[in-house]
């Protein structure tokens, strides 16, 4: 570590991306740690970071090579938990952001998990079924001296699904020569995975969009939602708003914007991108471009694609009420106080996209026990861990007057270094 910048060595100052915000948010949250502030150094640096190289067959014959990792940012509360990422832009620095809003999420939201998050440089688009399948086994392989049920448990995130998850499973299962469910979750339901999982991202951001239109006296039907991303989380998140009432006026995702004030048909655009691999395209509304998307009048903003997507340049055009982060770490610092000082509330990342990784702690409990729940017993559960949390990060940002991710690091944070202070050093 360099001392005088509290940066580890590996990490070039310049290009630190989403660890730079993670860091910012860090100091915000400093001044409110009473005594525990000693301990805060363990919150600036990841615990372990794993980098692999990742070989694979392509179907021509010739053989690639691709960079992945792995880190477990924090583990004082219980196992790494956290996703895999298949993208071009993965880097160290980015895995490692990703890492520890694990840890701060799980802690919001009081699961007895750590924080952790892997991912590979690679454009999964340009890769065959097979040659996705052996990337998946490799890196699986690679990282296996890290995960276990007890250990790290990844799950999907950008770009990988239950289906890579499964691959996962049986890799991981194949080296301890029997069937270790637990040690991903997101998997499919016939492999142990659970109802609801796939949704419950989704699911989660609707659900507290919902409680916070409550706080600040907006009513659901009939408001004008946008919204970042329509794969995993913004696409289930869209359809229940649609359910809700809502409007869903807008939605951008890596191919173009699509717009219709009156509300797009949800099911429509989703079936499309099933189709086309894009919303571009879709004739169900007008093409806009890109950077339009931010200053669309609408109610509620959901970024659920990927980091630092709204910046001091595009916040001041946002013309919602709030913002409710689907994606992990949309918002900038800058933008933050930017919304703040415009009055537009903002619903963070590590409760509002909780609903994954809570229901992931769902099928771990499952796997363990062999004994699954009804989907219907699934939603109650999340529902009531989340509003929970939101309830008890919202008094905190009242009787503080904190923002809300402000407020919701106090509460986590508070309990990862109460953990880290009981345990002590070893050795
Ligand atoms: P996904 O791969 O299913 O969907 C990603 C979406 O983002 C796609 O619609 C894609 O077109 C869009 N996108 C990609 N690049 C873009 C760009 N440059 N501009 C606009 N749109 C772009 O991924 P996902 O699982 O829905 O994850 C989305 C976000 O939610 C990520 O930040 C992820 O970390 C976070 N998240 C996911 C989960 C989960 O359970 N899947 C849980 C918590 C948080």
């Amino acid at each position: 570590m360099d001392e005088a910048h509290g940066l580890p060595s590996y990490l070039d100052a310049k290009d630190l991306g989403p660890w730079a915000v993670y860091l910012e948010q860090v100091e915000r949250v400093a001044p409110h740690l009473g005594g525990l502030e000693r301990w805060i150094e363990t919150l600036r640096r990841p615990k372990r970071a794993l980098i692999v190289d990742v070989p694979i067959a392509l179907d021509d014959g010739r053989v690639a090579h691709f960079e992945g990792y792995r880190v477990q940012h924090n583990t004082s509360r219980g196992p790494g938990k956290g996703g895999v990422r298949f993208h071009p832009g993965v880097t160290l620095s980015e895995v490692m952001a990703l890492a520890a809003w694990m840890s701060v999420k799980n802690a919001a939201v009081n699961l007895p998990f750590g924080g952790a998050k892997g991912g590979v440089r690679v454009d999964p688009r340009r890769l065959s079924r097979g040659e996705l399948e052996r990337l998946t086994r490799r890196y699986a392989s690679e990282i296996a001296i890290l995960i276990g049920p007890a250990k790290d448990i990844p799950a999907p995130d950008v770009n990988t699904d239950a289906q890579v998850m499964a691959w996962m499973m049986d890799t991981y299962s194949m080296h301890e020569g029997a069937t270790v469910t637990g040690v991903v979750t997101g998997k499919p339901v016939a492999l142990g995975g659970s109802l609801g999982r796939r949704e419950a991202t989704g699911r989660g951001v609707f659900v507290l969009a919902r409680a916070a239109a409550g706080r600040i006296g907006l009513d659901l039907p009939g408001a004008g939602v946008a919204i970042q991303g329509l794969g995993n989380v913004g696409g289930v998140a869209a359809q229940l708003f649609a359910a809700a009432g809502c409007r869903v006026v807008a939605v951008q995702d890596h191919g173009g914007c699509v717009h219709r004030a009156a509300g797009l048909d949800v099911a429509a655009l989703r079936a499309h991108v099933a189709a086309q691999g894009s919303v571009q395209g879709f004739p169900g509304g007008e093409a806009v471009a890109r950077d339009a998307f931010w200053s669309v009048p609408c109610d509620v903003l959901v970024p659920a694609a990927l980091e630092q997507q709204i910046g001091a340049g595009n916040a001041g055009a946002i013309r919602a009420r709030m913002v409710v982060e689907g994606a992990n770490g949309p918002t900038t610092p800058e933008a933050d106080d930017i919304l703040r000082a415009r009055g537009v509330l903002l619903v963070p990342d590590v409760i509002a996209n909780a609903g994954g990784v809570t229901v992931s702690y769902f099928e771990w409990v499952q796997d363990f026990s062999s004994y699954f729940w009804t989907e219907a017993e699934i939603n109650a559960r999340l529902e009531r861990i989340l509003l929970d949390a939101f309830d008890a990060i919202w008094a905190l940002a009242a009787e503080r007057r904190l923002d809300l991710r402000t407020a919701a690091f106090v509460v986590a944070c508070t309990r990862i270094l109460e953990a880290r202070a009981l345990r002590g050093l070893y050795p």
